[in-house]
């Protein structure tokens, strides 16, 4: 991650795919310069149609067309121009508007780095906002929750995060900590003129009132942190055993086309769907890890689909109830010692299962039609997860991290007031401790490693 500011970055900040309008960003010293050159217009330019709103202070907008590299015409943009500071990045900064076509972006793009700037790196404008003061680290976040978020309760609490809602809780726990460190060091200060800056009580009081705060922040960071981890489940087997009615099952509507004919299912369907507390992106791989390969595209959709199973959290073997065994199925069978696989047999409807097909222990019986098993699968996809996910290490992140500051803040105060009958020292050192963890949290304290894990999560462009 770079931390030069000097340069001008540029990157297409709208979402992947088409839209009605895209926009180019740019921030840097050189934004105007290189956006005014590339836009001709007959509309006079000047700073002074910016216009001050209840205190913000608005783009300026100039209309225009911009010339477009290779054979693509000229194109109507308009462009806007943030040339003080009231940009997000606290740099000159400036926008092109056009229309939300991909080639069009990336020649526009294009033009405005032969002009001058430089491809922003993933993160980098919020890096930016972030060292020009604009967001501390838990906003910043914040952003890329907003940006991630999946549901509206999820966005709520990113925007809530965004305004303040853990930076001002944390910062006005720091604070209170910060005076119980001078009261105490005060007296430490005045240890032998017998006076008191704070009894035992209210140590202990204010130690526990601090522990509850770094309780709830712990636990609003929680929430975002589950609802923030999104498990991916792979759906595997032969063509036609019922995977895609699976599927459709588990995420509720119907969603992958559904058909007699195997092999039906040409593409990746992707579904979300909550099973129990965890959010789930369900991947059916339309029996393709399953398919012999016998030309080079399916060979390399297979291989795709490898790779889909290889990155799954758990991988759904569904075979067949009411079909005798293939040898494909039962050579996975005899390699089933995989804890990320759970073996779901589908159609139970159809059939009961025979005890010779299969271990019938481990199985999960299913019928996409009856409904008959569903509840129990939801809940062993619980479980595996709970045991698979929430390994230590597993799931790295900038919410772990937080977490891990908290728990560490938590544990420090927790030894400050079993210290608060012996030793106001010991005291004081586990305030020190805790404060330092409740600033990593906040971005008091950090290093560029910690910028580095955050702003590399963003998407270009933002
Ligand atoms: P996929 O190729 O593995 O995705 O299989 P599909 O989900 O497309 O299903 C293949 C066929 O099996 C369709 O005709 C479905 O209606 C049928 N099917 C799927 N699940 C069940 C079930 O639980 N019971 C019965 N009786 N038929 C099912």
């Amino acid at each position: 991650m770079t931390f030069d500011l000097e340069d001008t970055i540029a990157a297409i900040a709208t979402a992947p795919g088409g839209g009605l309008r895209g926009i180019v960003r740019m921030s840097g010293p050189k934004s105007l310069e290189i956006a005014a050159a590339l836009l001709s217009s007959d509309e006079s330019f000047s700073g002074d149609k910016s216009t001050c709103v209840t205190g913000f202070r608005l783009p300026t907008c100039r209309r225009g067309t911009m010339r477009l590299p290779r054979d693509l015409e000229s194109i109507p943009t308009t462009l806007y121009l943030w040339p003080t500071d009231s940009s997000y990045t606290r740099q000159p900064s400036a926008e092109l508007h056009l229309p939300g076509s991909p080639p069009l972006l990336e020649a526009a793009l294009e033009i405005v780095c032969q002009a001058g700037a430089r491809l922003a790196r993933p993160g980098e404008f919020t890096l930016r906002a972030f060292l020009a003061g604009r967001l501390d680290l838990t906003q910043a976040e914040a952003v890329l929750g907003v940006i991630d978020a999946q549901g509206r309760q999820q966005l709520d609490s990113a925007l809530g995060q965004l305004a303040g809602g853990l930076a001002r809780p944390l910062s006005a726990l720091r604070e209170q900590l910060l005076d119980l460190l001078a009261q105490l060091e005060a007296g430490l200060d005045f240890v032998d003129e017998d006076i008191e800056f704070i009894t035992a009580a209210e140590l202990n009081q204010q130690l526990a009132a601090a522990m509850e705060g770094v309780e709830n922040i712990a636990r609003q960071m929680q929430s975002r942190g589950e609802a923030g981890q999104v498990a991916r489940i792979v759906l595997t087997g032969l063509p036609n055993v019922g995977k895609s009615s699976l599927l459709n099952a588990l995420a509720g509507e119907s969603a992958a086309i559904v058909s007699d004919v195997a092999g039906t299912t040409r593409d990746f369907v992707t579904r979300r769907a909550t099973i129990g507390r965890r959010e789930c992106l369900i991947i059916d791989t339309a029996g393709r890890t399953a398919l012999s390969g016998e030309n080079h595209i399916e060979a390399a959709a297979q291989s795709l689909a490898s790779q889909q199973a290889a990155d799954a959290d758990l991988t759904l073997l569904c075979f067949d109830a009411s079909q005798p065994l293939s040898a494909w199925e039962r050579e996975q069978l005899s390699n089933l010692n995989n804890s990320a696989t759970l073996l779901v047999w589908t159609k139970c409807d159809l059939t009961a299962l025979r005890n010779d097909d299969h271990s019938a222990a481990a199985a999960l019986c299913t019928s996409s039609r009856t409904g008959v098993g569903l509840d129990q699968l939801r809940q062993t996809i619980e479980r595996q997860l709970e045991s698979s996910i929430s390994e230590p290490g597993i799931v790295a992140g900038t919410a772990d991290r937080c977490r891990e500051s908290l728990r560490l803040a938590a544990e420090a105060l927790q030894r400050a007031r079993a210290n608060v009958a012996t030793s106001d020292e010991l005291v004081a050192a586990e305030i020190r401790i805790a404060l330092d963890e409740l600033g990593r949290v906040v971005g008091a304290v950090y290093t560029e490693d910690i910028l580095d894990r955050v702003f590399t999560r963003f998407c270009i462009g933002k």
